[in-house]
């Protein structure tokens, strides 16, 4: 087992800077998410650990070993692609022993690790199967098996559950979430989709413009944005312009919204919706009309316009009572629940 620490790494093609200063300490047995929107540089930084693309500048290490230089295949690394890249042509046993063959582990060795691997991921009685007779969940089991089966001191995968439907991407990360714990390999993930990358990482790194712009525990990240792209890329968010003042801050148009702690100079506060509460009209809180409610079963997402001209987007729990466009109530913010960020990325 190996944490990987990458320092400085880029990746500069002639006309665009793909990865720019990434600096990243991945701990011996964590589950690291790379997150970010289309483009913003987590596959190529994910292809330089894994040694496909060659860095303009920085170091990749693998257990305090210098794999910069290396070929892949000297990176001891597991690789799962999104599409898996099965050998269509070789069973399910065949795939999986791939790695081991070409590494001449001998032939009674290969048999018990491939069967211990497709025990792992619950496909034992698949081996003869070729890959186009299985589904979808159970290929990229297959490509899960075939990157652990090597032993390998690292996991890398690149959007593994995104040809999967809905419902079985929901499973299958819990059951992906399991196995990484169980075998206690270091893994590093890329997705696009915020709810995975909150749902099976130990930290996630959030990417924009190929640099970082956090990294953190999903629960820091949620409650602690550091500027208006991550909170905004990771749940919802209301934000407001505006400065702090006296424990306080006061929006453009003069509203003071309740906010302890706000970082010196913060010209914005960021509410999530859920720091809301709804209470009658009349009541403290700020007053506001409803401009659209939709009923979610488990909670409602309401839509305000306060009286002050500005727009708050509220998610509230179901309970008893009914929101309608139109009606007057006021607004109540949590302050502890208030963010006060500066400008953006
Ligand atoms: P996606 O989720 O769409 O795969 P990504 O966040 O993984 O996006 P990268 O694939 O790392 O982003 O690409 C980062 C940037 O570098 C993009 O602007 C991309 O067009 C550019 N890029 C990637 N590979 C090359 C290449 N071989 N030549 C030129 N530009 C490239």
């Amino acid at each position: 087992m190996a944490g990987v620490r990458i320092d400085g790494l880029a990746k500069r093609y002639e006309a665009v800077t793909a990865v720019e200063g990434v600096s990243l300490d991945v701990r011996d047995g964590e589950f690291l998410v790379l997150l970010g929107p289309s483009g913003c540089g987590k596959t190529t930084t994910l292809r330089m650990v894994a040694g496909f693309v060659a860095p303009s500048a920085g170091r990749v290490e693998i257990g305090a070993r210098d794999v910069t230089h290396e070929p892949p295949y000297r990176r001891n690394i597991g690789l799962v692609f999104q599409n898996y890249a099965l050998f269509p042509h070789l069973s399910v046993e065949e795939n999986v022993a791939f790695g081991l063959r070409r590494r001449g582990v001998p032939e009674a060795a290969i048999r018990t690790r491939v069967a211990a691997a497709l025990a792992r991921v619950k496909l034992d009685g698949f081996g003869a199967r070729l890959p186009r007779a299985l589904s979808g969940g159970q290929q990229q089991r297959v490509a899960i098996a075939r990157a652990i089966v090597i032993e390998p001191d690292v996991l890398l995968l690149d959007e593994p559950l995104s040809n999967l439907d809905a419902q079985l991407r929901h499973d299958v990360r819990a059951e992906l979430r399991l196995l990484q714990t169980e075998l206690g390999i270091t893994t590093i993930m890329v997705t696009h989709d915020q709810d995975e990358a909150m749902s099976v990482g130990d930290r996630l790194v959030v990417m924009a413009r190929g640099r970082v712009q956090q990294v953190g525990t999903p629960a820091d990240i949620y409650r602690r944005p550091r500027n208006r792209f991550v909170a905004s890329f990771i749940g919802r968010a209301n934000f407001f312009a505006g400065r702090a003042e006296a424990g306080g801050f006061v929006t453009a148009s003069g509203l003071r919204l309740p906010a302890p702690d706000l970082p010196p100079g913060a010209d914005t506060l960021m509410i999530r919706p859920e720091a809301v509460t709804l209470v009658a009209q009349g009541a403290e809180g700020l007053p506001a009309t409803i401009e659209t409610a939709t009923y979610l079963g488990a909670g409602w997402e309401v839509d305000l316009r306060l009286s002050t001209g500005e727009r708050l987007s509220v998610v509230t729990p179901a309970g008893d009572r009914a929101w309608q466009p139109g009606q007057a109530l006021a607004a109540r913010i949590d302050p502890a629940l208030g963010v006060g960020l500066h400008g953006d990325v």
